[in-house]
């Protein structure tokens, strides 16, 4: 009992993933090594729950040198900025889903350029994340926040505003090491 149990009951909370029970059956899942990976798995059913990272797709917008930020709403990381960015549907191509993200975060209508980079990120704390990083071009829309977004910034480099997550900084800084030239 004590620190120790606590330590325990933490360590398995968060290798079940959050989860208790058996999203079909209903059964108290238990941790079950899988290949060496320990695996929240339920007893009855046969059901394991893989808790693979998920995937997102975010956009870089550039308007005469600025980059196109939006204000978190929510929480986590509420007032902080990010690229527009969000979580793929089961049904979409990640260049779907940043092509939504963009409509629905700044009201603006985009077309994928060209890919930034893959980055695995582990600062987000509703999942494990792999985020795709599209260079985006805007044709259209009407620019306003919406969805998540509490407002929108262009901010150019070297005065970005506070990052609500790592992984957008690291795309930029691969971004703007690839575009020394200056971008458009
Ligand atoms: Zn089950």
């Amino acid at each position: 009992m004590g620190s120790g149990n606590d330590h325990i009951q933490h360590v398995a909370h968060h290798t079940l993933g959050g989860y208790r029970f058996c999203p079909h059956c209903r059964t108290a899942l238990i941790i079950s090594e899988q290949e060496g990976v320990p695996r929240p798995a339920c007893p009855a059913c046969g059901f394991i729950h893989y808790n693979n990272p998920v995937p997102a797709a975010g956009a870089i917008i550039v308007r005469t040198g600025q980059i196109l930020f939006v204000k978190r709403k929510y929480e986590p990381r509420i007032g902080l900025w990010s690229l527009p960015a969000g979580f793929m549907e089961h049904t979409e191509s990640p260049e779907e889903c940043v092509i939504r993200e963009l409509q629905e975060e700044t009201g603006l209508f985009g077309a994928v350029k060209n890919l930034v980079g893959v980055y695995a990120a582990g600062d987000d704390p509703r999942s494990r994340v792999v985020l795709i990083i599209y260079h985006m071009e805007v044709f259209g829309g009407e620019e306003r926040p919406g969805d998540d977004a509490a407002e929108l910034g262009y901010f150019p480099p070297g005065n970005f505003p506070p990052f609500a997550w790592n992984s957008h900084h690291r795309a930029l800084g691969d971004f703007f090491a690839r575009h020394a030239g200056g971008v458009t």
